[in-house]
């Protein structure tokens, strides 16, 4: 399948008419053919945004609220075909790409659909002076949303839907390695009533259409969300152009487990934010942290459940665990499980590669676990982003926080307890942008989102999207 740019409403292959391979992750087989997208087709997209701005920005709330709820419906309404497409494209299991990110995805538009028409800004009397302040919050113009292929289209709406609600004209990049669900989108968009121009979808390469949309100087804006590395490199090109910038990177989150926390609850947890999706969660807790007194009997259990994950196709509805997204990623993970003996680390579990039936090529991974002898080894230090967890004990509380947060990653932590002094001193302590308490990845979508250090800059979610992809204006009146 042949999928195109979709811009001022239109779809079109890229003007070069390059393309690039969309690889089936499951197969190992090549799929589809990708537009890669050169300055050109990007400066298309920017005219065409740039031309749908004015009536846009003034397009009233109420009929901004209808389109983008309309999507959200279209969505669920073609829910089927897109988490096929996602599954497909992503190695994920087809059940969980039915249960959480096309869901997520619509609950995106709608959630912002909302939120926008309950967004208000302050004002202020100068009393004394005789004057009164009010603030305006305008839309910014032209921004730019590029996103990573972990969650496709959930990551992907979750720039698009609050930059749309505020009243700018989007650019918008998938990730080249899963841009299946984002086409699918472009259709949609159309089919809801979307103005041409609004939205823009321009396939390609990081390094070719990715960079041409950072440095593009009426791209006023970039929300990016991917890896640090990629991320530093946006900051540098970005701050000469004093461009508004939102990153939301890497992380390599701590799961601290006490003696006292519910047991069950808490082993059954783990499991999830281990290995869900493969591992390819942002948010996982992939440094597992226990209190030595339960150390040996979580290990006992925590391997037995993770053995009894099974691995298969992720169109089998049963399958717990899919495939990587590809061959180089599998290979990347690979090479942190074979770095383990060296740094005196013991694989408890898994590491190898798994064959799936009828899918010999596919990238599979057995899920891994590793007892690590120290926090300071490349294993904890790393984002290694698969189904790979550490195992370490601890003591006391003053030693786990330090093993927490010494790391150059911040973005969340997960505490298991049931003693509230520990809870909210650690949740005081813990360098990290989200702490999750006797749960995981429970996402309320008015709440901040993103982390400190290297897991980024700016904050995703609520009110704080609308206010990073709004220009705060201030109106001083004297009377
Ligand atoms: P990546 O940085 O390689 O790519 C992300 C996106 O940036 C892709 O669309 C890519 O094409 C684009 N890109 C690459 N180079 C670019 C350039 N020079 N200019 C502009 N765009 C460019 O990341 P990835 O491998 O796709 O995703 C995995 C990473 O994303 C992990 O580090 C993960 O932790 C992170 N992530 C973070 C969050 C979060 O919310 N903090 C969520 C999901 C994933």
């Amino acid at each position: 399948m042949k999928i195109l740019n979709y811009i001022n409403g239109a779809f079109s292959p890229p003007l070069s008419g390059e393309c690039l391979d969309n690889y089936n992750p499951a197969e190992g087989t090549v799929y589809g053919q990708i537009p890669n997208s050169s300055k050109e087709d990007v400066e298309r997209a920017v005219v065409a945004a740039k031309a749908a701005f004015k009536a846009w920005s003034i397009t009233s709330l109420e009929g901004r609220n209808r389109i983008l709820k309309k999507i959200s419906d279209l969505l669920l309404t073609n829910i089927d075909r897109f988490a096929m497409a996602e599954s497909i494209d992503n190695g994920k299991p087809i059940a969980l790409a039915k249960s959480v990110d096309i869901p997520r995805a619509a609950s995106n538009f709608r959630f912002f659909a909302n939120a926008i028409t309950q967004f208000s800004s302050e004002s202020h009397e100068s009393v004394g002076a005789n004057a009164v302040n009010y603030t305006l919050r305008q839309p910014i113009g032209v921004v730019g949303c590029i996103s990573p292929w972990n969650l496709p289209l959930y990551l992907f709406t979750w720039k698009i839907a609050p930059a749309l609600a505020a009243g700018n004209c989007v650019v918008a990049k998938p990730s080249e390695i899963t841009p299946m669900t984002a086409y699918l989108l472009g259709e949609i968009c159309t089919e809801a009533g979307l103005p041409n121009g609004v939205l823009n979808i321009v396939h390609g390469t990081g390094k070719l259409t990715g960079q041409a949309i950072i440095e593009h100087p009426e791209i006023k804006a970039i929300s990016f969300t991917g890896g640090t590395q990629t991320g530093a490199h946006i900051a540098k090109v970005a701050a000469p152009m004093f461009k508004k910038l939102s990153l939301e990177l890497g992380g390599k989150n701590p799961n601290i487990i006490f003696a006292d926390a519910d047991y069950e609850e808490m082993l059954h947890t783990t499991i999830r934010s281990s290995f869900s999706n493969q591992g390819q969660i942002c948010l996982c807790g992939s440094r597992i942290f226990v209190e030595s007194t339960i150390y040996e009997k979580f290990k006992t259990d925590f391997i037995a459940k993770t053995k009894a994950l099974k691995v298969g196709h992720p169109s089998e509805a049963n399958t717990d665990i899919g495939a990587l997204v590809s061959k180089e990623h599998l290979e990347k993970v690979m090479a942190y499980i074979d770095r383990a003996p060296a740094e005196g680390a013991k694989i408890l579990c898994g590491g190898n590669r798994i064959t799936v039936q009828d899918a010999p090529n596919g990238y599979y991974l057995a899920p891994t676990v590793i007892e690590v002898p120290s926090n300071d080894c490349s294993l904890n230090q790393e984002e290694i982003f698969g189904p790979v967890v550490t195992l370490m004990p601890f003591d006391t509380v003053d030693e786990v926080l330090g093993y927490a947060n010494d790391v150059k990653y911040g973005l969340s932590a997960t505490l298991w307890t049931n003693n509230l002094k520990r809870t909210l001193r650690m949740s005081s302590e813990l360098h990290v942008g989200i702490v999750w308490v006797n749960t995981w990845m429970m996402r309320d979508l008015r709440t901040p989102f993103g982390g400190v250090k290297s897991s980024g800059v700016g904050r995703e979610g609520g009110f704080e999207a609308l206010r990073f992809f709004t220009e705060a204006k201030n109106v001083c009146m004297k009377y």
